[in-house]
């Protein structure tokens, strides 16, 4: 599951209508495009809200476990997975699980 801001992506149709509406006076294929938009949006205000209770609000670190030279391994502190070589916390490149998503603003703990 990837949590997004429903509200944001209904904007973003939204305005897309706007900007193609114009058109729609003259031509069929734009009003089709319009009402396949609404329906989306249909669609997106439909589904259900996510609890706060889930992968998004989930907090982690990571745990460097070794060191190979340039690389190391480093472990989530949520759910365990390791991941070497492509995950560097120290460049900020990667601010939360790959796996589970928990979000890594715990203070980082070595083990
Ligand atoms: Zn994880």
């Amino acid at each position: 599951m990837r949590p997004i801001d429903a509200d944001e992506l209904v904007k973003l149709l939204y305005k897309n209508i706007e900007i193609f509406e114009p058109l729609s006076v003259i031509d069929k294929d734009v009003q089709n495009a319009i009402a396949r938009i609404k329906c989306d949006i249909e669609i997106v205000e439909s589904m259900p809200t996510v609890e706060q209770t889930t992968t998004s609000f989930v907090h982690g670190h990571w745990i460097k476990l070794d060191e190979d030279g340039y690389d190391a391994t480093y472990k989530c502190s949520h759910c365990n997975t390791c991941f070497y070589g492509v995950v560097d916390p120290c460049n900020d490149l990667c601010n939360f699980c790959l796996a589970c998503g928990a979000k890594m603003d715990e203070s980082e703990v070595e083990e």
